[in-house]
């Protein structure tokens, strides 16, 4: 491991300065694992194929990182794929992608992991190698390269990301990922060949080396055979119980917006329920629940680590935990006592909404409530196997409406195996019936996506429908909702292909993948990024026909994935893909028998329930109610503080808004009495200064702070400063009288200072401005504020100002009324040059006296 190649000071902090959210790229967040080199023999970097906000969203990531990090000799960072801004300057500064904790390039770790979630990702885990100076193509690769590695969903049906990766770990990461790691520290340690190492972690179970299998490939056969003595199937590697299981009891905490910005807990893997389309309910059988107490903890250790406002409980289908309500209670309970956390979980049937349970969810907050009923008829309903009939959708969306949620989010497909226009046409028919129920008033939002079959699925063998199909059943929805007031949202109609043609592709799909980074194709799940054309582009240079890639494949056919094997049978599957065909719905195991897919191993892996609580008795659902009330009736504040705090080094990049939510998370952190305003919306009562831009420091900036308790400030600030990040440090606190006004209205001068970064100096020459020439005072000073210009004088807006050689001194007036000129607008004025060659900082303010 080679000191880190990035010189943070002079690369990437004035890189930070150009690109829009730079805090994702400054890691150091509270939860983030710093180690010391000397203890360490392997370097793992953990690549998401997707933006920060995204990846920071998923708690297999985080479960990664703790369970690598758990081993001292085992140092895990983390890696992202940046924005296409990010990625602009780190091509024309030369520099590669790097790690968040130590900014070391991705080239320089022993080991890069790539977690597959998607199939729209593909292109990142190609630019991410690319951007991080590793060959793309795993034969290019030499033993001075990092070991290429993969899982996650997409690891099941490796072969369109064959060419890239070296070894794919398949199945639950718990059981497979330490050891792997065990042979690749040996082998390091012995100065192993690569294919050395190669062959002997393909010894394990559930390690797949696609270099070591070589694929047959014709029109209709796609067969993975042997090219060397390791076997055939590999097969999953399964965590028989959660009990006990590695899990992230101090989690990484994100210092902005990230996707799903709350604690999340697994309280179960697997489902049981055999919706035919849906890949995890198979590829994560069977169903293991994780003991009540342990969620309890979990939680409990979480939240007081965190000061999360939100806990999630995921699982494929929470209410089929089967200790769901005492659970519940007893979140409650706990959660009552810090009265300010939301419990959610985001995936429930809609069968499953009986009162008890909804009593439990029912939180401050009322949230909206999302239910799937993903088709519109029985029919389609019983071929998908969802086992919901028209009646619990409608009950559940009356109990939904009935306890006081007012935002409802739908879920249907379109495309399904034998789906007609009948079915469209039911799916209407029953957001009309949902619509009618909820009256005009409640916000009822539906998304419609397009069914892709996927591997493993009963389902594997259908045909997708292509981009025109696609495209004429939207209309026809859209056609026959739009006067329903129900905010509709579809899919892509050429995303879905992509999709689809990934999920069922063989190793040819590689060429289009290489091809289609090649072309610029980055972040191909985000609306806003995907190009469709150049996918197109990709897909005919790359001999792909699409058309045809989305057919029905024959059932006597050699599937690309079937070297993998999940567990279930191939006959179960064939026998529930015929029922489909004939409308026969299977039941789940659960609360029926056995229906014989071959996972459990009789002994060794079974379904496995929480067990019985020991637990003293929940608390009654009149005192869970009661505390939902307790939460809007909040205590007076006691005390109001004015916290002066600073803003440097990396800490300059955090936005305004992230910022409240660093300091409200370090307040309860520190269990400080924070007071909340009313409402079924409580927030706590913290009121920021004007907001400072990105990138500038300051030891001038102000938050007050409403306390429920009396405290000392010294020990407020005491008690905050061990809790923030990096950077951000409490310099004074001061007890306000009653009826002081805000900050802004208080706030008369505030006072910067700009000097030109070193590398710019001699490029660029200030004028000098003699102190008695006050001409400025008299010029006009442009603003452009959301699109519009307006003008105003220098001398009221600046209440002083000067400039030096390389610097510039000067004070914007604040006003209660209007926003003060902002530090940037008043350097490219006065100099023309673009603010980012400047190092700014805020070194005074005044107040109204
Ligand atoms: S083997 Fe039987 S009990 Fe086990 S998951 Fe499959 S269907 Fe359910």
């Amino acid at each position: 491991m080679n000191n880190p190649v990035i010189d943070l000071a002079t690369h990437l902090e004035s890189l930070l300065t150009l690109v829009e959210k730079p805090a994702r790229y400054l890691g150091g967040e509270l939860g983030a694992i710093y180690k010391d080199d000397s203890k360490v023999s392997l370097y793992v970097c953990l690549a998401f194929p997707d933006l920060y906000e995204v990846g920071m969203s998923h708690l297999g990531l985080q479960l990664l990182y703790e369970l690598i990090n758990l081993n001292p000799r085992m140092w895990a960072e983390r890696a992202f794929l940046p924005q296409s801004d990010m990625e602009a300057l780190l091509r024309r500064e030369k520099l590669p992608l790097f790690s968040l904790e130590t900014k070391r390039a991705l080239s320089d770790f022993d080991v890069v992991g790539f977690s597959l979630q998607y199939e729209l990702c593909a292109t990142g885990v190609v630019a991410m190698l690319d951007l991080g100076r590793i060959p793309i193509f795993s034969k290019e690769r030499s033993k001075s390269n990092p070991l290429v590695i993969a899982g996650g969903p997409l690891a099941y049906q490796p072969e369109p990301f064959a060419d890239f990766i070296d070894a794919f770990l398949i199945g639950d990461a718990e059981e497979l990922l330490p050891e792997f790691l065990e042979v690749v520290q040996k082998a390091k340690a012995q100065g192993n060949e690569r294919e050395d190492l190669l062959k002997e972690a393909a010894k394990l179970s559930g390690v797949y080396v696609p270099s070591f299998h070589k694929p047959h490939l014709t029109d209709n056969r796609s067969e993975i055979i042997h090219k060397d003595k390791a076997s055939l199937p590999i097969k999953r590697r399964v965590l028989s119980s959660l009990a006990g299981a590695v899990f992230p009891r101090r989690p990484i905490v994100p210092n902005m917006q990230v996707v799903h910005d709350r604690l999340s807990v697994e309280i179960m893997r697997g489902c049981l329920r055999g919706c035919r389309f849906c890949q995890a309910g198979y590829i994560y059988r069977p169903q293991r629940e994780r003991p009540v107490n342990e969620v309890v903890k979990l939680a409990e250790e979480g939240l007081s680590s965190s000061g999360y406002e939100e806990i999630s409980l995921l699982s494929l289908s929470s209410a089929d935990y089967s200790g769901i309500l005492p659970l519940l209670k007893r979140l409650k309970k706990g959660c009552a006592a810090t009265q300010d956390v939301t419990i959610s979980f985001p995936s429930i049937r809609v069968d499953a909404l009986r009162e008890d349970l909804l009593n439990c969810a029912k939180t401050a907050k009322r949230a909206g409530f999302t239910i799937a009923p993903e088709a519109g008829t029985q029919r389609l309903r019983n071929v998908i196997n969802k086992g919901l009939s028209e009646e619990q959708i409608l009950g559940g969306c009356r109990r939904i409406f009935e306890m006081g949620w007012s935002r409802l989010k739908l879920y249907f497909m379109i495309g399904l195996p034998t789906e007609t226009d009948e079915d469209l046409a039911g799916i209407v028919d029953l957001i009309v019936k949902i619509r009618s129920l909820s009256g005009p008033r409640r916000d009822l939002s539906c998304t419609i996506s397009t069914f892709v079959p996927k591997p493993h699925t009963p389902f594997q063998w259908c045909e997708q429908i292509g981009e025109e199909e696609i495209v004429r059943r939207q209309q026809l929805l859209l056609g026959e909702l739009k006067n329903l007031r129900v905010k509709l949202r579809f899919h892509d109609p050429f995303s879905t292909v992509i999709e689809g043609v990934l999920a069922r592709g063989d190793r040819r799909a590689s060429a289009v993948i290489k091809r289609a980074f090649e072309l610029g194709c980055r972040l191909d799940a985000w609306p806003d990024k995907l190009q469709p054309e150049l996918w197109r582009q990709a897909m005919s240079e790359a001999g792909l026909c699409p058309h045809a890639a989305l057919k029905a494949r024959p059932l006597e056919s050699k599937l690309p994935w079937e070297h993998i094997s999940t567990g279930i049978s191939k006959d179960f599957l064939l026998n529930e893909w015929q029922r489909a065909q004939t409308e026969v719905t299977t039941k789940d195991c659960i609360s029926g028998p056995c229906s014989g897919c071959q996972v459990c191993v009789p002994g060794a892996l079974t379904n496995l329930r929480s067990p019985a609580d020991p637990t003293p008795p929940a608390p009654q659902l009149e005192t869970l109610q009661h505390n939902a009330v307790l939460l809007s009736q909040q205590p007076t504040p006691l005390q109001n503080l004015r916290l002066r705090y600073q803003k440097k080094g990396l800490a300059r990049f955090h936005a305004h808004l992230d910022l409240a939510k660093i300091f409200f998370r370090a307040a309860k952190r520190a269990r400080l009495p924070i007071a909340y305003s009313n409402g079924f919306n409580p927030q706590p009562r913290f009121s920021f200064g004007p907001p400072l831009q990105l990138g500038i420091e300051s030891s001038f900036e102000f938050v007050d702070i409403a306390l429920v308790k009396a405290l000392n400030p010294k020990s407020v600030l005491e008690a905050l400063n061990p809790e923030l990040p990096d950077g951000i440090c409490v310099l004074e606190a001061e007890e306000l009288t009653p009826g002081s006004a805000s900050i802004q209205a208080s706030l008369k001068d505030q006072s910067y200072e700009a000097v030109l970064l070193p590398q710019h100096q001699t490029k660029h020459a200030l004028i000098v401005t003699p102190p008695q020439d006050t001409s400025w005072r008299t010029k006009r000073i442009l603003r452009v504020r959301k699109n519009k210009t307006s003008e105003m004088l220098w001398e009221e807006a600046l209440s002083d100002f000067s400039m030096k050689p390389q610097r510039l001194q000067f004070s914007v007036r604040c006003s209660p009324d209007q926003p003060a000129l902002k530090p940037f607008e008043v350097i490219s004025a006065a100099t023309g040059l673009d603010p980012a060659l400047f190092n700014i900082h805020k070194s005074n303010v005044s107040w109204r006296t």
